[in-house]
């Protein structure tokens, strides 16, 4: 069987054997149709039958969390963690809290996370877990309690030569918290089961800037080819989470301005650029509304609904929300304003017909898999300090961090070069990451 027909055949499987899970069927999908170059240049992988060992997951676990609010009722959500591929090292990935998680996201995320940590050069698997628990409106207590129960049966699974979870969408600091202090509890054992955890008990230093920074520092690698750098440029940063608030501190300490950024209600946009003090304190002290902004700076306008973003003229677009907020409409806006460059912070914020359109438009596009891979990478960097039981400087982190970021731009654009699709770094970065994990697998036998 040819190449392509391999990949039709897997990507029906898929289909058939995960009804209604339309995220995960899109993320394989994208990567499968990558792939036919490499699979006409190793034809032992179609033999091995790597791909449809790949978009099986090693293992997935689902289970009820049930927990008590603050006024003494009884509540029920569900509660996921899929184990997708330990073919270079213990499991890693994050875990993801809101209301539209169902088992086609955590599968989505779970096997992009494969392909990404891959491309970061460390020794890490892919995973990804959450549950349909909604944080927003929890008192702090709901949020512990929650945050316990999920735990008690997460503890059963994971552990810091086998799985080690880390934040994402509604996970931060406070709930990595709760929950390592559970999984001591019952374990026993201090250990760096989960990262981004507090730098008194274990956290690395540049973690929570590490997906923000990073992605700026990729971007700041293909502006450095074309002979050009983040000074003076325009930039629209959606999202006003973890991401979208660290992506936009390097831009501004890269010279560049941020003129809009947004929640999941609408986005603010600031011609005099966005006063990053302000969105901190409302999001992440406060955990207000991002509509705040504009009753403290009277030079901003906010706007309902959170599409309206990409109609803002920028030179460089940086989506850090996240899946298919940026679709095809969008895309087309910016394109047309001008826009150069697009990045994603957040894991498929473009749709397929969006990252089309911008590459028809000449835009450069890098995927999250590669450009989000900072806040994975320094998770790694995390447990290597947890296993020395040491702890590194902010300086050292972050040039470790830097460091991989330039390397995942020259691995993205070498591969896509190597297969002749020059400047395309969807296909370079499918390839670059899923190499590294085919050969791994075909060293292990069947498996
Ligand atoms: P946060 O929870 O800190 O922030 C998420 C932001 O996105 C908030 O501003 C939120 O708005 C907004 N948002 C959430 N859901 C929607 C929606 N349906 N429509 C529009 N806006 C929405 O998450 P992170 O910043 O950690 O994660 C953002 C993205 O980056 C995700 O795709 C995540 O998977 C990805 N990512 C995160 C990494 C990390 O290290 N944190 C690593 C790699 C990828 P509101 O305040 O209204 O909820």
């Amino acid at each position: 069987m040819s190449s392509k027909k391999v990949i039709e055949s897997v990507y029906e499987q898929v289909l058939k054997r995960n009804p209604g899970e339309n995220e995960f069927h899109q993320a394989v999908k994208e990567v499968l149709e990558s792939l036919t170059p490499v699979l006409d240049e190793n034809p032992q992988y179609i033999d091995s039958r790597i791909l449809e060992r790949i978009v099986e997951p090693e293992r997935v676990i689902m289970f009820r969390v049930p927990w008590i609010d603050d006024a003494g009722k009884v509540q029920v959500n569900r509660g996921f963690r899929v184990q997708f591929s330990s073919a270079i090292g213990p499991y890693k990935g994050g875990i993801r809290f809101h209301p539209s998680v169902y088992l086609g996201i955590i599968k989505f995320l779970g096997f992009e996370q494969i392909f990404k940590n891959s491309l970061t050069g460390l020794m890490m698997g892919g995973a990804k877990g959450g549950s349909d628990f909604d944080p927003k409106g929890k008192s702090n207590n709901e949020v512990m309690r929650f945050c316990q129960s999920f735990m008690t049966e997460l503890c059963k699974h994971i552990g810091a030569d086998t799985d080690v979870p880390a934040g994402d969408i509604g996970v931060g600091g406070r709930e990595v918290g709760y929950m390592f202090g559970q999984y001591k509890r019952i374990r026993n054992e201090f250990v760096g089961v989960l990262t981004g955890k507090g730098l008194q008990w274990g956290g690395s230093l540049v973690r929570t800037e590490a997906t923000g920074y990073g992605l700026v520092y990729i971007v700041d690698e293909l502006l450095k080819e074309k002979g050009e750098s983040f000074e003076g440029k325009t930039v629209t940063v959606s999202g006003s989470g973890n991401v979208a608030i660290y992506a936009t501190e390097k831009v501004q300490q890269l010279g560049g301005k941020v003129v809009a950024m947004s929640d999941s209600n609408g986005y603010i946009f600031d011609p005099q650029g966005i006063k990053l003090d302000t969105v901190k304190q409302i999001k992440e002290i406060e955990r207000k509304r991002i509509k705040e902004y504009c009753s403290i700076h009277k030079s901003a306008k906010y706007t309902e609904g959170c599409n309206g973003i990409w109609t803002v003229k920028c030179d460089i677009a940086l989506p850090c929300a996240t899946q298919n907020e940026l679709d095809g409409e969008g895309a087309k806006a910016l394109a047309k304003n001008g826009c150069k460059v697009v990045a994603e912070g957040a894991n498929m914020p473009t749709t397929p017909e969006g990252a089309d359109i911008l590459m028809e438009n000449k835009v450069a596009f890098l995927p999250g898999k590669a450009a989000n891979a900072g806040g994975v990478a320094v998770s790694g960097l995390e447990m290597a300090q947890n296993s020395q039981r040491y702890a590194w400087t902010f300086e050292r982190a972050d040039a470790e961090l830097k460091n991989i970021m330039v390397n995942i731009y020259k691995n993205i654009s070498a591969a896509a070069e190597q297969y002749g699709q020059k400047g395309n770094y969807i296909v370079g970065a499918n390839i670059a990451g899923f190499v590294k994990v085919a050969d791994s697998m075909m060293a292990h036998g069947v498996v």
